[in-house]
């Protein structure tokens, strides 16, 4: 295997260092907030983990200020934590922080006679074969982590170009460097079954406490296609949403490896996980042509490089232009079988930067008429501007105030996204009987990977029928009687 040390190994190692940069402007103001608040979630979720004996312990790595407040939901939880080392990764404006080992009082002991001797993973008490994996290549380690992981996936035995169709997201630590994990331990392989099976467990503590919607973020974020590379020392990560270079082990030739998720991000560039521009996006439609040309002018800032029309799907919470257009498609055609040959107007409740809006009225010439609702004033500027001549046909607003609603108020059609109504569910029953005595029909859906649940059960939960015709994201809705 080539992760063995061999002619191609340069004798020196950079001091540890991570950079990160973002693909564009608007994959920073995405994604940023949401990447820290899935580092918090899975910091805390890795110590509850050795409460729930998913894990023995638990390794936690905090900066000064965070330590105190620690040590006392800690000390609350009954573990212990052990200061094991301080880590100066303050390069480029990161703070020293200091790694803690959590565990209960019982298991301290035991950890002190033979972690010295043992991998990370035997202190973690991760799955055996884990466990094994890590032994046995301890001594001749991978570039890194994840090459290692790479190189044992599989029978290729050579990484240095290798493509990845399949992969377990959990088993995916292509970010750990930077705490984006969905497991602390490092798998034996990317398709790890006890990994998968842990992750499983550690999902519901997710949930559990409140971090559903930081679960889905997370598992978006390990499905992306990625490329990884190293080169003298120097490993770096692309993926549609940004890039982010470490140090690993020197070598004199490049090595590749990419996962390749099948999807193509619309995020332009012409190499790899960079898609070119799919040529079917190229139309003569003047309001197409609008679309994507408004988040274009108000995308380029100064000195950047960035063309993707990026913003209409990232602010709608897709990972690529891709993802949104299969699961509008499927609304789309729900909406279609939903209609028959009504015309008139569709209510979007919820309607963001009204891409799938203008995407089902598009579908029927001019024949139905948008009118959407959203609270977020900066999609719905956006809406505007890509649909300028019907502008004030965009309201920002509260979906569930009927007073703030655009247009006639009457409507052919009403969009929801199901799971608003479980998400506020004490405003539910107003929301639906107003929608139910304004459209003739209703269409809801729920997209793939949507945290509370699918739309079959989303709707079994809430009485909801749905019509024949429909399909995994999208049907005509009549609502039960619990709801009269
Ligand atoms: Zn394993």
């Amino acid at each position: 295997m080539s992760v063995e040390a061999s002619s191609d190994d340069l004798d020196f190692r950079l001091p540890p260092f991570t950079r990160w940069s973002w693909a564009s402007p608007s994959a920073l103001a995405i994604w940023q907030p949401r990447i820290e608040r899935v580092i918090k979630a899975a910091t805390h979720v890795e110590w509850l983990s050795v409460l729930s004996n998913l894990y023995r312990a638990a390794i936690v790595s905090l900066s000064g200020d965070e330590i105190g407040r620690a040590a006392v939901d800690w000390f609350r939880a009954g573990l212990v934590a052990v200061p094991i080392r301080t880590r100066n990764r303050g390069v480029g404006g990161a703070r020293p922080s200091t790694d803690f080992l959590v565990t209960r009082p019982e298991v301290v002991d035991t950890l002190d006679a033979s972690a010295a001797k043992s991998s990370a993973e035997w202190v973690l008490g991760a799955p055996e074969c884990c466990i094994d994996a890590a032994r046995s290549t301890a001594p001749r380690p991978g570039l890194d982590s994840f090459s290692r992981l790479v190189a044992a996936t599989g029978n290729l035995a050579d990484h240095r170009d290798r493509v990845i169709k399949e992969w377990e997201p959990a088993s995916n630590i292509a970010f750990r460097v930077r705490g984006l994990r969905a497991v602390p331990h490092v798998p034996c392989a990317l398709d790890c079954v006890a990994t998968g099976e842990l992750w499983n467990a550690l999902s519901e503590l997710w949930d559990r406490h409140g971090y559903s919607v930081e679960r889905a973020w997370l598992l978006e974020l390990l499905s992306m296609s990625l490329e990884w590379s190293a080169l003298h020392g120097i490993a770096e990560v692309k993926t549609p949403l940004f890039r982010m270079i470490y140090d690993c082990r020197a070598t004199a030739s490049k090595h590749v490896i990419r996962l390749d998720s099948g999807v193509a991000s619309s995020t332009r560039g012409v190499r790899f996980p960079y898609a070119p521009p799919p040529r079917n996006l190229v139309t003569h439609s003047a309001s197409f042509r609008r679309g994507i040309d408004a988040p274009l002018l108000s995308l380029r800032g100064p000195g950047t490089t960035s063309v993707a029309p990026v913003s209409t799907w990232l602010e709608n919470g897709f990972s690529s232009m891709d993802a949104m257009g299969r699961c509008h498609s499927l609304v789309v055609e729900a909406v279609t079988v939903g209609l028959q040959a009504r015309v008139g107007g569709v209510l979007d409740l919820g309607c963001g930067n009204g891409a799938l809006l203008r995407r089902i009225c598009a579908a029927r010439d001019s024949a139905l008429i948008p009118w959407g609702v959203d609270a977020n004033a900066a999609t719905v500027r956006h809406a505007r501007e890509l649909d300028a001549e019907r502008a004030d046909h965009y309201c920002i607003g509260d979906m569930f105030d009927p007073l703030t609603w655009p247009g006639p108020k009457r409507y052919t059609l009403g969009v929801l996204m199901l799971g608003r109504l479980i998400e506020r569910e004490h405003l539910a029953a107003t929301l639906a009987r107003t929608l139910r005595a304004a459209c003739e029909v209703i269409v809801l859906y729920v997209y793939p990977g949507y945290p509370l649940g699918s739309l079959a059960s989303l709707a079994a939960r809430a009485d909801i029928a749905l019509l024949p015709g429909g399909n995994e994201v999208a049907g005509v809705g009549e609502f039960g009687r619990s709801w009269v």
